[in-house]
């Protein structure tokens, strides 16, 4: 596949988990990389992200033979329209283009219907729901102008999940939030294909992934008496896929580096899923 060598990318939740992988992918192809998350700009786990992300960088020459990308970091709630308006200006200052924006932060939330407590309900939306349409809004001019420099436009990819094409026990508000991502990705690349902006918008529906929100979401479970332990529940998990294993975060990367290059010109308001068969049923 072609490289992303001279591209600027923006990664929401990208201190850990899915969008650090995508992040490190992106890296190891040749981009720019701007990581935003919640943690403070001086927080030592950003320091040590940058350090290890940095030497993958520089060891990252891709297939040209030029020097990897670079990397940085920004603090971005992505709940917050100030925040992604801070952003844009930063990465308009240091880059002056972006090809890539990956709307990957996300929360978990469980709870039966009759008991989730509609600040908890609010608050999924306002991280997963909102957080993915004011990083698009936001950066729609930048993404456009940059669009219209290259050959086949820029990219949005929208992590949404299997959780929002099937239901599943106890987890409403996150099922009703990754639906909505599923359909605002279709109609605004829509929106944008008929207007002739160029930018696809694409979203990527991961089955069970091996991340901290995975690993935190099973506790929650287990505190719940729905399960012995964490590591149980997740070998239930496991077993219950068809291929009978969890993603690795690396697995998830990868279809977002399809996305973001060249090789998916003609992909707009797809779905990609990838989750070791469990929505083929
Ligand atoms: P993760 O391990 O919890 O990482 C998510 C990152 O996003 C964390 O660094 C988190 O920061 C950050 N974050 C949380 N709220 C935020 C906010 N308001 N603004 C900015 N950043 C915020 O999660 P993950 O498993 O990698 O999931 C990434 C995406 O994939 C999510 O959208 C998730 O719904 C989706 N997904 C995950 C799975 C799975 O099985 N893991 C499956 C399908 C889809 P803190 O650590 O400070 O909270």
């Amino acid at each position: 596949m072609t490289n992303l060598s001279g591209r600027v990318a923006l990664v929401s939740g990208a201190l850990r988990g899915i969008g650090l992988a995508i992040a490190e992918r992106y890296l190891a192809e040749g981009a720019s990389v701007v990581l935003t998350d919640l943690a403070d700009v001086h927080d030592q786990d950003v320091a040590s992200v940058l350090n290890r992300l940095e030497a993958t960088a520089s060891s990252g020459a891709n297939s040209q033979g030029e020097p990897g990308g670079k990397v940085s970091y920004l603090k971005l709630d992505v709940a917050s329209e100030a925040d992604w308006l801070t952003a844009e200006k930063d990465v308009r200052a240091r880059h002056g283009r972006l090809d890539i924006l990956v709307n990957n932060a996300g929360i978990d939330c469980t709870g039966a219907v009759d008991t989730l407590e509609l600040a908890a309900w609010r608050r999924i939306m306002s991280i997963n729901v909102d957080g993915v349409f004011l990083g698009t809004k936001t950066f729609t001019a930048l993404l456009t102008e940059t669009g219209r420099t290259t050959r086949f436009g820029t990219s949005v990819i929208n992590i949404s999940s299997i959780m929002g094409l099937v239901g599943y026990t106890d987890t409403s508000a996150y099922n009703t939030g990754k639906g909505a991502v599923r359909l605002f990705t279709k109609s605004v690349a829509i929106e944008f294909a008929t207007k002739r902006i160029p930018i696809r918008v694409n979203s990527i529906h991961p089955g069970f992934v091996n991340t901290p929100l995975l690993q935190i979401g099973m506790r929650k479970w287990v505190a719940r008496g729905m399960g012995g332990s964490a590591q149980e529940l997740i070998d239930q998990i496991a077993a219950a896929t068809p291929n009978g294993r969890l993603a690795e975060p690396a697995e998830i990367a990868g279809a977002a580096y399809f996305l973001a290059c060249d090789d998916s010109s003609y992909c707009t308001g797809s779905e990609l899923v990838i989750d070791g068969g469990w929505t083929a049923r």
